[in-house]
């Protein structure tokens, strides 16, 4: 779709043709973030967006015989792509303007996660801000830093995703305080018969009641069923995100729900959190490994507004059950008695969920 006419419902396609419309969806997705450095265009220097990319990637590094890559960046992406590229031999080098990897889950979550790739031989390079490209006489790139140089057959951009809004904007949809397009709660945008799902647009943030951005899977799947069934006749409302996700690296489970603290203080909360290891199973129980969860909540009420867990198992679980929770607005007290299910190959009769919210009570 090259143009939208919203007043005259219809769209211009490269090929010329115009398309009339009664009612439209826009799901125009969302683009990888550009490094803004020069050299950025000189082959070899990938971002990872769809799975087009992900065979040209494999292309490449087959074709070309790659032998070392450099991530920039070290969110999501960049981190489940340390796996990809260390299982096939890669040499791995992470480079990454903040302290830790995931920085936004604060030193305490970020530092098992460096330990993991540290032991899976990546080379995490922090507080490094890159600062272009060249093209290396051997072929391959040369990436500089603020710090050092380095030489990578391979560079992979990990650096975000910014919502693919051009076509909406130049139609005079309106977009939200996130850059992505405004939709009320049926998804709808301001135009009449004008709707928008998916990573383009924005969603509600339950914990905040804020407009956020926060590209994802599974709520551009909701959002799309719900634009659906509205067009098709139905009433239905996305109730909106809490900022649920969760990752792989290596053996390691991440995931998190609702704030972390200093998200929380940042939406001028006034909040207390509590960060406990337990154990993954019952303590006798062959396989047990350490899980980490932190617990935060509102300071007044007792409220939960966010967890994070990490472990080899069971931090997703636990994150879900979590999320549950603070969908209804439990509070600490409930939490810290919760009827979870409980067998030792699952998890202690006290779960790191009900230890991590009797620590928070005290
Ligand atoms: C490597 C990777 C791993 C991920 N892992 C997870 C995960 O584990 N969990 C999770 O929840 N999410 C994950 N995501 C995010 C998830 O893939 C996205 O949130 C999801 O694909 C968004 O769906 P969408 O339909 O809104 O956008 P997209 O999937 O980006 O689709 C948008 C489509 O619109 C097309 N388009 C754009 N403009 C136009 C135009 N003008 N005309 C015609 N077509 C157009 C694009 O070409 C594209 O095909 C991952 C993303 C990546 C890149």
């Amino acid at each position: 779709v090259q143009e939208l006419d919203a007043g005259g419902m219809r769209v211009r396609l490269s090929s010329g043709e115009t398309i009339s419309f009664n009612h439209l969806v826009v799901a125009t997705g969302a683009r990888s973030r550009s490094s803004g450095v020069s050299g950025e265009d000189i082959e070899g220097i990938f971002s990872l967006r769809n799975v087009s990319d992900a065979v040209g990637i494999k292309h490449y590094i087959r074709e070309r015989k790659a032998k070392r890559a450099v991530i920039v960046g070290s969110g999501f992406v960049s981190l489940e792509m340390c796996e990809a590229f260390r299982k096939i031999g890669l040499e791995t080098t992470v480079i990454c303007r903040k302290n830790y990897p995931m920085s936004k889950l604060g030193e305490e979550f970020a530092g098992p996660i460096l330990q993991q790739l540290q032991g899976e031989g990546v080379n995490f390079i922090p507080d490094t801000r890159l600062s272009s490209f060249d093209r290396s006489s051997s072929g391959a790139v040369w990436v500089h830093t603020d710090g050092a140089s380095m030489e990578a057959d391979l560079v992979l951009l990990g650096i975000g995703v910014v919502p693919e809004v051009a076509l909406a904007e130049q139609s005079g949809i309106e977009l939200g305080p996130t850059g992505a397009i405004a939709v009320d709660n049926h998804m709808k945008t301001n135009k009449e018969a004008i709707y928008a799902a998916g990573d383009c647009c924005e969603s509600y943030h339950r914990i905040s009641r804020r407009p956020s951005y926060a590209p994802l899977g599974d709520t551009a799947n909701k959002q799309g069923r719900i634009a659906g069934a509205n067009i098709g006749g139905q009433d239905l409302v996305f109730p909106g995100i809490m900022g649920s996700y969760c990752l792989k690296v290596f053996d390691l489970e991440v995931a998190s729900t609702g704030f972390t603290p200093d998200e929380a203080r940042k939406a001028g909360m006034q909040v207390r959190s509590a960060t406990i290891k337990g154990k993954s199973r019952a303590h006798s129980y062959p396989g047990s490994v350490d899980l980490q969860i932190r617990l935060i909540a509102d300071n007044e009420n007792g409220r939960l507004l966010g967890a994070q867990a990490i472990g080899s198992e069971g931090a997703v679980s636990r994150i879900n059950a979590l999320a549950a929770g603070l969908a209804a607005g439990i509070s600490l007290e409930e939490l810290a008695y919760l009827d979870l299910a409980y067998a030792p190959p699952f998890s202690g009769a006290w779960d790191p969920i009900h230890i991590a919210a009797q620590k928070l009570l005290k």
